[in-house]
């Protein structure tokens, strides 16, 4: 079919704002929030509502035009980038944002795909509830891409992540048949769980249009402090989060809450649903028994809610300042918390010793045995190299992260940066049955190619 009868085509099904068609307009769509991803498409197209996005995906599929679904695009892995091709169609559900139900009973809210993380975190706390998922691009990502990428952030340790957080899911097959398992069970035992296929799948398998999710009470007192450790260690004893303290240098406006240089921050935050706690109290005892014991080399308690909110700031914007200071060689690995410290270490001399002079900032999620461990060299020219030799750092990282019985993505998944990674650390018997799934649901491969496998 010709370009200018698709595209007449697809006006039909969702109007004039639900179609972008011009280059400029299109722009932001074709590119990952990084900047190291760009890619053409035949338009964007922008749905309404899950029988429209479901009729678009039909008349796409007969077409036989590839399909890339987005939805916030902060994705770090190049997931919701259309290739350079021009075939795609990218379909982003922003607009369907509708709180559909919210049962403060069942503690479930049924949300569609296009609301913003934040925009389900404040209809919870509308309800008296807490939705826990959160990450520092919470204001622009939305549910759709948070569940295809099967999102972590900063509450893992007590509440999990998103495929956790998920108890049923409507999804727009690649077919354009809706599946509706928009359950609110905790309970349901009756065959395969198939909403499992699609969170994580990273928009390979259908396009996730709403889900029902997990809501809890909300803590009635919380308490944050920020200390500083000697080494890993210490941190993983902790069992805090961890946040190297070169970046925190680069933040604007947030001064660091210790004075003094300590290898490594712990932000700490407690927190209790249960009235009649002084968490304050207990943190602040018990950190002075940590630095007694010479655990801690020192603390601070955050004595306002703005001034946690100032702590929680100086994590949250670690991307970002990373972003401001150029280019650097980002993984996203796990490992068992046990084994962070005996990771580092190897790492940290391997990649010394391979690349002199190689500055390493190292930040996470301790408690899920989660790190961010990011390569730069703070000489432009020397970084630029470094950075031309990325194959060979990653070599280094994910070997010594797959003898340790680790992953190479933790939290941001596969997209197109970790294609060829995923090959040599999955065996082959799982990448069959990933491809024998992702042919059963999508036989003419048009659902996000180029995309995990
Ligand atoms: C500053 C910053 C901090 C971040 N911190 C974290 C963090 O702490 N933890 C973490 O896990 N991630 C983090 N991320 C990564 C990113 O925010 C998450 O991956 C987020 O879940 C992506 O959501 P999105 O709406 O932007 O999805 P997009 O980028 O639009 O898409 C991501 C993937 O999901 C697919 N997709 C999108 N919508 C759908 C849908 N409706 N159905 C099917 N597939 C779909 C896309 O094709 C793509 O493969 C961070 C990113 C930034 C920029």
């Amino acid at each position: 079919m010709a370009d200018s009868c698709l595209l007449a085509k697809l006006r039909g099904l969702v109007g004039e704002a639900g179609l972008i068609s011009d280059t400029d307009a299109m722009d932001p769509h074709l590119h990952d929030w990084r900047g190291r991803y760009r890619g053409a498409a035949r338009c964007v197209v922008k749905p309404a509502s899950t029988p429209e996005l479901a009729q678009v995906v039909a008349l796409l599929a007969r077409e036989g035009v590839p399909m890339v679904p987005q939805a916030g695009n902060t994705g770090l892995v190049g997931g919701a980038t259309p290739d350079a091709s021009g075939n795609a169609v990218v379909i982003n559900v922003s607009r369907m944002r509708r709180v559909r139900k919210v049962d403060a009973a069942n503690n479930s809210i049924m949300v569609e795909a296009g609301c913003t993380l934040r925009e389900v975190q404040d209809a919870a706390e509308a309800a008296g509830r807490l939705f826990p998922l959160s990450l520092a691009a919470e204001g622009s990502c939305e549910i759709g891409g948070n569940l295809s990428t099967n999102a972590g952030g900063v509450h893992v340790l007590r509440y999990g992540n998103a495929r956790d957080l998920t108890l049923g899911l409507e999804v727009v097959l690649p077919d354009g048949r809706t599946w509706d398992g928009l359950r609110g069970l905790r309970k349901d035992n009756t065959g395969y769980d198939l909403k499992h296929l699609f969170l994580g799948a990273e928009g390979t398998l259908g396009i996730i249009s709403a889900a029902v999710l997990k809501l809890f009470p909300r803590p009635r007192a919380s308490a944050v402090a920020w200390l500083g450790v000697g080494n890993a260690a210490a941190a993983v004893d902790l069992l805090g989060r961890t946040a190297f303290e070169l970046v925190v240098k680069n933040i604007p406006g947030v001064r660091p809450p210790l004075a003094g240089g300590h290898p490594w921050a712990v932000l700490v935050e407690a927190s209790e649903s249960l009235a009649g706690f002084d968490l304050g109290a207990e943190l602040e005892e018990s950190l002075m028994a940590e630095i007694e014991s010479g655990l801690v080399a020192d603390a601070a308690i955050a004595r306002s809610l703005s001034q946690a909110r100032d702590f929680w700031r100086l994590r949250e914007s670690i991307s970002e300042a990373q972003k401001i200071e150029g280019f650097s060689i980002k993984h996203d690995v796990s490992v068992p918390v046990s084994l962070i410290p005996n990771f580092l270490d190897r790492a940290d001399a391997a990649l010394e010793a391979a690349f002199p002079g190689v500055r390493i900032v190292a930040f996470g999620h301790v408690g899920d045995g989660n790190l961010h461990y990011n390569l730069s060299n703070p000489l432009g020219e020397a970084n630029a190299e470094l950075i031309g030799r990325s194959s060979d750092a990653n070599r280094i990282v994910h070997d010594i992260v797959a003898e340790l019985g680790g992953s190479i993505s933790a939290e941001h998944g596969i997209g197109q940066l970790k294609r060829t990674e995923l090959l040599r650390y999955k065996s082959e018997v799982e990448m069959e049955v990933m491809r024998t799934i992702k042919s059963a649901l999508d036989p003419w491969g048009l659902m996000n190619p180029g995309k995990v496998l």
